[in-house]
Formats: structure tokens, C-alpha cells, sequence
């Protein structure tokens, strides 16, 4: 199929500045690890090497706790909202002022298409601050106090861990709650995208926030685990795989630490015949090929209406001949970089296992560069609900489609997974949007649309995909206590 040439349209990677190596940020400084090693971070669309990291060990993740305990205890928790706002409002403006700095360095650590971290990422984690700026003054007046009839108040130190595919954007959803609320916080940034992290840190002094109120630890899964099992954190939120979110509910299961797990997905997006089909083939192709398909929301199972299938998937395979693969820093590019060797080599694993189990694999035609980590845009027909690819989330660009007949078979498809994070309705009947978002067991449902977000709304999971909400006043309720239970 002819596709447009265009020019190549590189955004500079001149705007931003990276340091050949960082230590970790405790206390409002930026320091040398005391028991740490580094490692280096990569750039997954060439594999060449932007910064040399810590890995923090147990003795820095105990001085950040305390750093943090230590703002909690001093200024931070006694000032008054409108104070924290304010503060708050300083990053938000400062994220908006540097936002091409963020999204070129986003792109560079991360291998998504500049497009998105310009247009998505780094917009949507400014909105964050801007929205739980206004919070901070309010929580008095937001039905917090659970009955008691006693002021919200914050829980004190709170450990974050957040996962590579939306760095930025994941550090926002957790901060700005959490600050605007009163507390304070420790955040592990994912091993394999550390640096916009790093370039908050440098925000927040910018931004005169108090020392300790907001601590950056860089490293692997063994920091994240040194710190949500610390006996100074008094609440974990956490985003990433199942996996690790259980073994993370196991960890703190009897301490008196409180937990948001934000967990993995395997959405359906569910299509009717009476949909608006080259919408709902957007609709699609914005649900699992966006950032790479590594979304945990993303919509990896299509379930489209039997009598319209074979129209469907002509469209839709159509259509993926014309998505741009390669250089994540040109402005023209649709899908980036896998984000790691070790999450190229699962997705690989997984797609092999579809083939072997009797899925029927088609990958849209590409030049894939020599260098780098980078995986074509494929669709998996005749899936079965049993196979591994229509139950375990891929987290790449993979869709696994299955056909229904009728909407009962479509909502009995839809939750026979045992996750429950999002799903998508594609039809004009809007009785028949209400009635299946009813029955769907998914955090979020989109109708007529996939991967919207508004800090003002609540995201989160039923079953396996985690509890707890963030974003909207839900997600506030995480992070305050009432005075009668503590
Ligand atoms: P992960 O292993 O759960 O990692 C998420 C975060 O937790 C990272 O910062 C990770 O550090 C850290 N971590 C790892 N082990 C830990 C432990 N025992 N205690 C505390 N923190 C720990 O997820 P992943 O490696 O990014 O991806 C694995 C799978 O998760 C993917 O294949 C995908 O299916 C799914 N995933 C889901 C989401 C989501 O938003 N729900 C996002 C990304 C991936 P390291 O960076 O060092 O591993
Ligand atoms: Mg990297």
C-alpha cells in the first residue's frame, strides 16, 4: 500500500542537557550513594548509553525515609493547604515552561514517539499538579473525614514505585496527591527510565519546595523492595506488574502500612456492528498501538461482532500499514521503541506461544532499524479465549482479536481474564453502552473512544489488576486518614 513520504523531522536533542552521571536526590540535594553501585540507562532506539545511575541500597533508601520523615514532621505537614498549593501550582508552570525538555529526555530514556511524550505525557503530568493544586485548600470541604466529623490529615512518609512506560506522567499521577494531601514522599522511578525523575528533582528545587518533601531513588526492583517494606513508610502506592504487586500486599500484609497497587491489564475492546467502523479501527489502533502497546489499560483484546469481523480486521490490518515505525525523536512517527532487551525478549516469547498454540500471526510490513529494540505492529486472528496471548497481559504492540455474537457473550468474553482494569464499547446504541458498562468488571470503560484520561477522573482495577483509585477525589481518599483510625 502507498504510503506518504515525508522528510525526516527530528526534534533537537540539544534542548536538553544530561549529566554523564547522578546520585540520588535526599534532602533536598543531590548526593553520592552511601551503599550504592550505578548502572547505566539507555536510549532502547539506539542502545547507546545517556547517564551512568545509582542503584540505591538499603542505607540510602533508610536516608531518604528519614529525609522524609524528617520534612513531614517539620514544616511540611503543619503548612496550610494553601501554601502546599501553592507550591504545587510552582511545579505545574515549571513542568508546562520546560516541557520540551522533559518530552525530548522522555523519548530519549524511554523509546516512545516524541509525539506522544510531547502531546500526552508531559502535558497530562503538568495537569496532575495543576489539578491537586486546587485540592490542597479544599480537602476540608471534599467529604474526606469518613464520618468522623475530624479534619483529613495526611498519612505521613509515602513510598512509590512506578514502572517505565509512562515515567513522568506515573510520577505525577503519584506526587501530586500525596503533596497536595500533606505528605511526603520517596520515589523509585523504574530501573530502565530514571531520568525524567531526575530532571523533577532539579523542578522541585527550582520550585523552592522544602528539602525532604520530595525524595528520587533510583535503582532496580531490590530498592523499590527495600522501600515499600521500610518500616518508616507509612503507605505504599505502587504501579507495575501483578507479580510484583502481590508480592508487594504479601510484604506489608499485617504491618499497619496502607496500599494503592495499580496492577497489569488485558482490556477488550469490544466492537458492534452497528459501530462507526473506521472510528472504532481508530479507536483500536489508538488502543494497543499507542506508546508501543506498553499500557497497562491498553486494549489487547479486540472483540468485534461476528457479522462484522472479516471488515473489521481488513480496515484495521489497512490501516496499520500506514503507522510509522522507527526514530522516536521524529515528529512523524507513530510507534517508537520496545523499551527494553528483557521486555522485547517477553513479548517475543509470548507472540511465539500464540503462533505454537494455534493463533494466526500477521505483523504489519516495516523497516525495523538494525540497532535497538523494536517489534512490528502485529494481530493475532483466530484466538481462542483459552490461549496465553488472550489471557497474559503482553504489554507490547500485540492484539489478540476474538469474534461474539451477541452482547452477553461479549460482556462473558470481556471479564473471563483475571485482570479487570479497562475496557472499550464500540456501538451508537447508547441503552447498550449503559447496560454493558454495568456488566463489564473494569475500572474504567470507554465508550466510543479508548485511552482518554483526565486527572480529574478516577482510574484503577477490579480483581487482579489492584486496588485503590488515582486521580479525582478517590484518589485523594488514598492518601489522607481521619483522625479516628490513627
Ligand atoms: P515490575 O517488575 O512490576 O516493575 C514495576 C516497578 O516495581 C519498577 O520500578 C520495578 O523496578 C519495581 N520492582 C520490581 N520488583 C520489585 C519488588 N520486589 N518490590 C518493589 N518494587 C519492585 O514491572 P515491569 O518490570 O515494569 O514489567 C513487568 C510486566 O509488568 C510487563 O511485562 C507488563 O506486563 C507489566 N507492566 C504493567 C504496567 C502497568 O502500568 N500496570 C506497566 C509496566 C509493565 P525495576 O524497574 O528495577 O524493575
Ligand atoms: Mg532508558
Amino acid at each position: 500500500m502507498a504510503k506518504f513520504e515525508y522528510a525526516p523531522a527530528p526534534e533537537s536533542r540539544a534542548v536538553v542537557t544530561i549529566a554523564a552521571s547522578y546520585g540520588l536526590f535526599i534532602g533536598g540535594d543531590f548526593i553520592e550513594a552511601t551503599d550504592g553501585s550505578t548502572y547505566e540507562t539507555i536510549n532502547p532506539s539506539s542502545e547507546e548509553a545517556l547517564a551512568e545511575v545509582t542503584e540505591a541500597g538499603k542505607a540510602d533508601v533508610e536516608a531518604a525515609v528519614r529525609a522524609a520523615r524528617a520534612a513531614f514532621e517539620g514544616p511540611w505537614s503543619r503548612l496550610p493547604g494553601t501554601e502546599r498549593g501553592k507550591y504545587l501550582f510552582r511545579i505545574a508552570r515549571i513542568l508546562q515552561e520546560r516541557a520540551r525538555e522533559f518530552a525530548v529526555l522522555e523519548t530519549l530514556d524511554n523509546g516512545k514517539p516524541i509525539k506522544e511524550s510531547r502531546d500526552f505525557d508531559i502535558p497530562l503530568a503538568a495537569a496532575h499538579f495543576f489539578y491537586h493544586a486546587g485540592w490542597a485548600d479544599k480537602l476540608e470541604h471534599a467529604g474526606l473525614s469518613g464520618g468522623s466529623g475530624q479534619p483529613p490529615r495526611p498519612l505521613g512518609v509515602v513510598g512509590q514505585v512506578i514502572p517505565w512506560n509512562f515515567p513522568l506522567l506515573m510520577l505525577s499521577w503519584k506526587i501530586a496527591p500525596a503533596l497536595a494531601a500533606g505528605n511526603t514522599v520517596v520515589l523509585k522511578p523504574a530501573q530502565t527510565t530514571p531520568l525524567t525523575a531526575l530532571l523533577f528533582a532539579e523542578v522541585c528545587q527550582q520550585a523552592d519546595l522544602p528539602a525532604g518533601v520530595v525524595n528520587i531513588i533510583t535503582g532496580a526492583g531490590e530498592t523499590g523492595r527495600l522501600l515499600v517494606e521500610h518500616p518508616g513508610v507509612d503507605k505504599v502506592a505502587f504501579t507495575g506488574s501483578t507479580q510484583v504487586g502481590k508480592a508487594i500486599a504479601r510484604s506489608i500484609a499485617g504491618t499497619r502500612k496502607r496500599a494503592t497497587l495499580e496492577l497489569g491489564g488485558k482490556a477488550a475492546n469490544i466492537v458492534f456492528d452497528d459501530a462507526a467502523i473506521d472510528e472504532a479501527v481508530e479507536g483500536i489502533v489508538n488502543g494497543i498501538f499507542f506508546n508501543q502497546g506498553h499500557v497497562c489499560c491498553a486494549g489487547s483484546r479486540l472483540l468485534v461482532q461476528e457479522n462484522v469481523a472479516d471488515d473489521v480486521i481488513m480496515r484495521l490490518k489497512h490501516r496499520l500499514q500506514t503507522l510509522r515505525v522507527g526514530d522516536p525523536l521524529d515528529k512523524n512517527t507513530d510507534v517508537g521503541a520496545i523499551n527494553s532487551a528483557a521486555q522485547l525478549a517477553r513479548i517475543r516469547e509470548l507472540t511465539e506461544i500464540g503462533e505454537a498454540q494455534g493463533a494466526t500471526r500477521w505483523s504489519a510490513p516495516c523497516n525495523l532499524p538494525d540497532r535497538g529494540f523494536w517489534f512490528a505492529p502485529t494481530v493475532f486472528t483466530d484466538v481462542c479465549q483459552s490461549h496465553r496471548i488472550a489471557q497474559e497481559e503482553i504489554c507490547g504492540p500485540v492484539l489478540s482479536v476474538l469474534t461474539f455474537r451477541t452482547p452477553q457473550e461479549a460482556v462473558a468474553k470481556a471479564n473471563n481474564t483475571p485482570y479487570g482494569l479497562s475496557a472499550g464499547i464500540w456501538t451508537e446504541k447508547g441503552s447498550r453502552i449503559l447496560w454493558m458498562a454495568d456488566q463489564l468488571r473494569a475500572g474504567v470503560v470507554w465508550a466510543n473512544t479508548f485511552n482518554r484520561f483526565d486527572p480529574a477522573s478516577p482510574f484503577g482495577g477490579y480483581k487482579e489488576s489492584g486496588y485503590g483509585r488515582e486521580g479525582g477525589r478517590h484518589g485523594l481518599e488514598a492518601y489522607v486518614t481521619t483522625g479516628a483510625n490513627r
